[in-house]
C-alpha cells in the first residue's frame, strides 16, 4: 500500500493533490464529518465540496478537529468549494464565498469553481477574479465547461482558470478535450471518476482482469487510467476500505496496451447527465439553494 498522493502544479504555481475526496451527496452532518475526518487520517489532503452540497459545516468541523488534534495544519489541506448559478452576480459570488468560508471555518479557500456554465457565468467569473486578486481563494476555475464555453471564457478572462472539473471516466473519456485543456495549462479534474458505479464499472471484465495482474480492483484501474493521462480525480466513498483503495494507486503503472484497451471503453456520452441538453440547463437554472 502506497498512499503518498502526488501533487500537480497548477498554472499559477499552486500545488494541488492529484487525488482528492469528493463529498457530493454526503448530506448527513454526522456521517460527513466522520468521513472527512477519517479521510484526512487516511492521507487525503484535498476535499471537494460545493455550496450546493449542503455539507460545508460538517467539513469545517472535521477539519477543525483534525487541526486541533495536530493531525494536519490547515495549510496541509486543499479545500475546494463551488458557487451555484443562483449566485452568479458580483455580490452573489462574494456572499456565497463568505458563507462557504464561515461554514468551512477557514479564512481562505484553495480553489473556488463556478459550478455550472449556465446563467450569468461571465459576470460570475469576473467576480471570481476579484476574489483571487484579494487572496481569498488561492486558485480559481470552473466546472462542467465544454470546449466551446471554455473558449468563450478564455477570450474574455483576465485570469485564466487553473482547473476545469468535468466528468471523466473510462466510459466517457473526453480524451481530445482533456488533452487540449492540458495544452492550455488548465488542469482537468475528473468528477464521477467511477462513473457513480454505473455500467457495471466495479465488475467490468476488462478492468477486473487488468486489476488481477497488479493486485488491484477495477475501481483502482479506472482511477489509475485517469491519473496516467495527467488528470486529477476526486472519487467519493462513504466506506473506509473504499477510500483506502482509492488512494492506493501509486505502486503500479498501466502499460501502453492496457491504457489503449481501457480507451476503447469510451462511449462518447455521459449516462449521468447530458450537460449540452437544454433541458439540463433549464433544470439547473430553476434550482435554488437558498431563498
Ligand atoms: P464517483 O464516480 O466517485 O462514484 C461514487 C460511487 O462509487 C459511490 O456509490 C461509492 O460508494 C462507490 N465507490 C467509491 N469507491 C469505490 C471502490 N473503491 N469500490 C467500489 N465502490 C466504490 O461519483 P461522484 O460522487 O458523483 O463523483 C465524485 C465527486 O466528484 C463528488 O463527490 C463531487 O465531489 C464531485 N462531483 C462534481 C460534480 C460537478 O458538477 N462539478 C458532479 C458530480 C460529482
Amino acid at each position: 500500500m502506497n498512499n503518498e498522493i502526488p501533487y500537480i502544479t497548477l498554472a499559477n504555481g499552486a500545488r494541488m493533490p492529484q487525488v482528492g475526496y469528493g463529498v457530493f451527496q454526503l448530506t448527513d452532518y454526522d456521517e460527513c464529518r466522520a468521513c472527512v475526518y477519517d479521510a484526512i487520517r487516511q492521507g487525503y489532503r484535498l476535499i471537494d465540496t460545493a455550496s450546493a452540497y449542503f455539507n460545508e459545516e460538517a467539513i469545517g468541523d472535521a477539519v477543525q478537529q483534525a487541526v486541533s488534534e495536530g493531525l494536519v495544519q490547515r495549510s496541509d489541506l486543499f479545500i475546494t468549494t463551488k458557487v451555484w448559478i443562483q449566485d452568479y452576480s458580483r455580490q452573489g459570488v462574494r456572499s456565497s464565498i463568505e458563507q462557504s468560508l464561515a461554514k468551512l471555518k477557514t479564512d481562505y479557500l484553495d480553489l473556488v469553481l463556478l459550478h455550472q456554465p449556465y446563467g450569468s457565468w461571465q459576470q460570475a467569473y469576473q467576480a471570481l477574479e476579484e476574489i483571487y486578486r484579494e487572496g481569498i481563494s488561492h486558485s480559481i476555475g470552473v466546472s462542467n465547461f465544454n470546449q466551446e464555453k471554455m473558449t468563450q471564457l478564455l477570450s474574455s478572462a483576465n485570469i485564466r482558470p487553473m482547473v476545469n472539473q468535468i466528468e471523466i471516466h473510462p466510459f466517457f473519456s473526453e480524451k481530445g478535450y482533456t488533452r487540449w485543456l492540458l495544452q492550455q495549462n488548465i488542469q482537468p479534474q475528473a468528477w464521477g471518476p467511477l462513473n457513480e458505479g454505473q455500467r457495471g464499472i466495479f465488475t467490468h471484465p476488462l478492468l477486473t482482469n487488468i486489476g488481477k495482474k497488479y493486485g488491484k480492483t477495477a475501481a483502482q484501474i479506472a482511477l489509475r487510467w485517469n491519473i496516467q493521462q495527467g488528470n486529477a480525480v476526486i472519487p467519493k466513498s462513504r466506506r473506509h476500505d473504499h477510500r483506502a483503495e482509492n488512494i492506493d494507486l501509486f505502486d503500479f503503472q498501466l502499460n501502453k496496451q492496457e491504457m489503449e484497451q481501457i480507451d476503447q471503453l469510451d462511449e462518447g456520452y455521459s449516462e449521468i447527465i447530458d450537460l449540452d441538453n437544454p433541458a439540463s440547463e433549464r433544470l439547473f437554472l430553476k434550482w435554488k439553494i437558498h431563498e
